[in-house]
């Protein structure tokens, strides 16, 4: 198969991918709210009418609806992309600013799903290989999810964590037992997890929940299994601080972030992880080339 082949249909299939993470986020969303009401806390009435239809039907008949005026969506209103911006980013029906956050889940899983092929550091020959590498992109379409849930609402919901975990775990494994010293791989992975989920650990404790969510921490470790290697946990974790600092930095100076801005952590450490599974083995080469 040639390379362009495999883009074009790595791209379409991440566009779909992406179709089906942001209608995720918005179900995810409304069964929190129906939660978060039978635990007796505030929701915003509003939002839950809108939202409660979503959960009504069983997540294989459901078709998706328009969020403002319920009308059930045709497949040609569900194309990836294509439908968005065949109507300008509005419902076909009541003609209600659909907004960019759609789009925007479904470019981002697209660019993830080409780029993880692009600059892929292992080679794809063998099922095991490429078996990781499918895995990776599931594990992908999960943390699309995730980014978007905790970017919008400072939330990272256990019904997709702990899949995720569930997943990361098997390819921890899958790396540990094809690895050739297999003691050294096992070491690595749970050196990961203390740099990325014991650090989050520790702060979580310390501040008693007030500076990071226990959701960060139940991310990292999923993340720190996922990359299976404490270098990788490592490039991560400074790879999502710089991520920070580059978002963090130009907004405190336009003055749109204050002290009091809440930042979720969330969407840093996953483009930290993606950061270190794509391009790690490149910047240490890079780093040991330069200081060693
Ligand atoms: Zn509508």
């Amino acid at each position: 198969m040639g390379i362009t082949v495999i883009v074009g249909v790595l791209l379409l299939v991440g566009l779909c991918m992406g179709s089906f993470s942001g209608a995720m986020v918005w179900r995810l969303r409304a069964r929190q709210l129906i939660d978060d009401k039978a635990a007796g806390e505030k929701v915003e009435a509003g939002e839950l009418k809108r939202l409660k239809p979503l959960t009504e039907q069983g997540m294989a008949t459901d078709r998706s609806r328009c969020l403002h005026c319920g009308h059930i969506l045709n497949w040609y209103d569900l194309l990836p992309l294509a439908s968005w911006m065949s109507t300008g980013g509005k419902c076909r029906y009541c003609h209600e600013k659909i907004g960019v956050f759609e789009p925007l889940i479904e470019i981002g899983t697209a660019l993830f799903f080409i780029s993880s092929f692009v600059f892929w550091p292992e080679p794809l020959y063998t099922a095991t290989q490429i078996t990781s590498f499918v895995l990776w992109l599931i594990a992908g379409v999960m943390l699309a999810i995730l980014f978007a849930y905790d970017a919008r609402w400072f939330l990272l919901p256990n019904r997709v964590v702990f899949p995720l975990i569930a997943l990361s775990a098997v390819m921890a494994i899958i790396h540990v037992v094809t690895s050739t010293d297999v003691a050294s791989a096992l070491f690595s992975v749970l050196m990961a997890v203390v740099i990325l989920s014991g650090v989050y650990f520790l702060l979580w404790i310390i501040s008693k929940g007030r500076w990071i969510g226990f959701g960060d921490v139940k991310l990292g470790l999923a993340l720190a299994l996922m990359l299976a290697d404490w270098r990788l946990a490592f490039i991560a974790l400074f790879a999502a601080n710089v991520v920070g600092c580059l978002i963090v930095i130009p907004g405190m100076l336009a003055g749109k972030i204050t002290r009091k801005t809440h930042v979720p952590f969330g969407p840093l450490l996953i483009c930290g992880c993606v950061i270190a599974g794509l391009f790690g083995d490149r910047i240490l080469g890079w780093y040991f080339s330069m200081f060693l």
